[in-house]
């Protein structure tokens, strides 16, 4: 790679400094800038970025993405206490239809999912590990935590595991999800995925095309570059996240990739920093450092399988 591309990889790097990775074609910099178009806005605790090559379908293109995650936003997000997951979390059950009206997130589809993900991952993915996020202070406004106690670490892991999701398909065409042992759901670890490829449907289903969509690192692409036939991806050095690798991952129309990594969140407990991925098996954060990028056909896939792979299997 020659020094001018690395250069240039640095300086988008701090420019979108808040995003886990960013999209860049391999061209000069001085040809690249005008042939993509982009909108940049926070949804989701993260940052969300839309890029097309037709710049008079970006705003229409836009929209649709930021429609897509409020809703995504409002109803699956274990902030909102309003949310189906809130309520699944608080009540321990939910019958949902098998399938939801109009464009309406699909939260049995999406635990199916992750479900199915935690079994292929022999449980380094697991979408209970909420009393564990509590535990380790990872639901707190402030950064700083403490310590906690074994007899807390063991009472946590007694609600987790996905096994204590239990799905019961009923005559009517709905499905009762049920948490036991007081398993609560965090789906931090699928839904920005799950979210970036229910905006990559309804953009192909409008007819746009050639856009990439980037939801705090997790990524989709659809189409072809402005040169070239795949979009290269470069990733983020996770020891200096204002900067990008020298490695970049092709992707062709379709294809996704997700990132995960200790730097991206964390708490500190004293003075030593703890990552928001943790160990199921264990009850602790990961002590790793660095990150993972995962390539798949969808955003949902590639965003559950880094945080499993991050965790080791
Ligand atoms: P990601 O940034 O996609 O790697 O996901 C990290 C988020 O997933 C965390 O902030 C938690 O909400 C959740 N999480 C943490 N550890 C796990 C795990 N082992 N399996 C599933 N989700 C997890
Ligand atoms: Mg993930």
């Amino acid at each position: 790679m020659t020094k001018a591309i690395k250069y240039l990889l640095i300086i988008l790097g701090i420019f979108l400094s808040l995003s886990t990775i960013c999209i860049l074609s391999k061209r000069r910099n001085a040809d690249f800038a005008p042939l993509l178009h982009s909108r940049q806005w926070t949804t989701m605790s993260t940052i969300a970025e839309y890029k097309c090559t037709d710049k008079s379908k970006l705003d229409d293109g836009a929209k649709l993405v930021r429609e897509t995650f409020s809703k995504i936003e409002s109803q699956l997000s274990i902030f909102n206490p309003t949310s189906q997951i809130s309520i699944l979390n608080t009540q321990g059950t939910i019958t949902l239809p098998i399938k939801p009206g109009g464009d309406d997130p699909d939260l049995l589809f999406l635990i199916n999912e992750a479900v199915k993900i935690s079994h292929r991952t022999s449980g380094a993915f697991d979408p209970t590990v909420a009393p564990l996020m509590r535990l380790w202070g990872f639901r707190r406004a402030t950064r700083t935590a403490s310590m906690p106690t074994d007899t807390d670490l063991h009472e946590a892991l007694s609600h987790v595991g996905y096994q204590k999701i239990i799905l019961t398909t009923n005559e009517n065409s709905t499905v009762t999800i049920k948490l036991i042992d007081g398993a609560k759901l965090d789906l931090g670890g699928i839904a920005k995925g799950y979210a970036v490829d229910l905006a990559y449907d309804r953009l192909v289903g409008a007819g746009l095309k050639d856009f990439i969509i980037n939801l705090g690192g997790n990524i989709r692409v659809n189409g072809t570059p402005p040169q070239g036939s795949e979009w290269q991806i470069a990733i983020r050095d996770p020891d200096s996240p204002d900067k990008l690798t020298d490695e970049t991952l092709s992707l062709k129309s379709g294809e996704a990739v997700a990132t995960s990594g200790s730097y991206e969140r964390y708490v500190v407990i004293d003075g030593k920093r703890y990552s928001h991925i943790i160990d199921p098996r264990t009850g602790h954060p990961v002590e790793r450092t660095g990150s993972v990028s995962v390539k798949a056909k969808s955003a949902l896939e590639a965003d559950a399988l880094s945080t499993a792979v991050f965790v080791g299997m």
